[in-house]
């Protein structure tokens, strides 16, 4: 029997568990299928704070296990493929083990959605991203290509502007799912080139980074290559919940519903990280809302002692 559970081993749950081991709790945090989380796929984080250098993704998710399992959290690996949150103690399933718990933590995060390219995964920090706040910054004079269709590649694409010589959004169709006010904007940014219907047949990496794209239009068949330093790939995430469908209240995008911060309507059940935020998706968000969520369950507890 555990005091509480973190499901997810990203920024959101290990800060969670940094604060939930620090009070003594001892925690134990579930790695689920992608241990460290979206950090774990990136490269140079310039953007959290107290790094004037900047620190690499997976060297920060590291320091942060490090920082918990100091304070006595336990790992496990495992996908979560069952919860039972209908009474407590809660019981949660990963791989052959059922654990019990009086509080639980759900920092699950979200996967951004990807292409399904060949070497694309191979190539995310080589030149493939899927976050352009965070790596928007190592284009800077380049050409780039967004590809995506809705208001995140819009976004994404106006941003980018910023620092690329030349960004070319490229979308499936010739109709954009993106609100009008997103697509004017990028239609009016004369860095911004709309390139439909086109998919991107490949990426091309002779030397394991990119260097451009083969496009295929979908009506002529014409392929085309253009050169490029870098893909941003925008065709959205999906929040890991599954196996909270029917069990925890979410949006019909599937991210689970928070109020009052971390709380859900279960008591002692609380939400952290990208799980639970589709708007700022951010390593600096994800801890916060993690300390708050570890913050919630120890009060919980506390109310809740028998
Ligand atoms: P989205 O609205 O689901 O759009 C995904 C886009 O990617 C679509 O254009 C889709 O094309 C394309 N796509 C999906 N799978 C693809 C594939 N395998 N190959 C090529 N293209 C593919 O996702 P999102 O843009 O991330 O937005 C998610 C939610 O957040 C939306 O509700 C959005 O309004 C919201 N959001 C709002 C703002 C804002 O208001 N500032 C900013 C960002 C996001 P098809 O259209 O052809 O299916």
């Amino acid at each position: 029997m555990y005091n509480v559970v973190i499901i997810g081993s990203g920024c959101a749950g290990l800060t969670a568990a940094i604060y939930a081991a620090r009070a003594n709790l001892k925690p134990l945090v579930l790695d689920g299928h992608e241990p460290g989380g979206q950090l774990s796929l990136t490269t140079h984080v310039e953007n959290f704070p107290g790094f004037p250098d900047g620190i690499m993704g997976p060297e920060l998710i590291e320091n942060m296990r490090k920082q918990a399992q100091k304070f006595g959290a336990e790992f496990k690996g495992g996908a979560v493929s069952e919860v039972d949150v209908s009474k407590r103690p809660f019981r949660i399933t990963a791989g052959k083990d059922t654990y019990e718990t009086e509080a639980l933590i759900v920092a699950a995060g979200a996967s951004a959605r990807l292409l399904g390219l060949k070497g694309e995964k191979a190539l995310i920090g080589h030149g493939v991203s899927t976050c352009a706040t965070c790596d928007g910054y190592f284009f800077r004079g380049k050409p780039i290509a967004v590809a995506g269709g809705g208001d995140t590649a819009m976004e994404e694409a106006n941003f980018l502007s910023r620092y690329a010589s030349k960004v070319h959004l490229i979308h499936r169709r010739n109709e954009f799912r993106a609100s009008k006010i997103m697509i004017d904007r990028a239609r009016a940014n004369a860095k911004v080139e709309f390139v439909t219907p086109f998919v991107i047949e490949e990426i091309l990496a002779p030397q394991g980074f990119v260097e451009g794209v083969r496009l295929r239009h979908l009506e002529t068949k014409e392929t085309r290559d253009i050169p490029l330093a870098g893909v941003f790939v925008a065709i959205g995430h999906d929040p890991n919940t599954t196996v909270f469908k029917g069990k925890l209240e979410m949006d019909s995008n599937g991210y689970l519903l928070a109020k009052h911060g971390s709380l859900t309507a279960i008591p002692g059940v609380f939400v952290a990280g990208d799980v639970q935020d589709h708007r700022y998706r951010q390593a600096v968000t994800a801890a916060g809302s993690g300390c708050m969520a570890a913050m919630d369950a120890e009060k919980f507890l506390e109310e809740h002692k028998h």
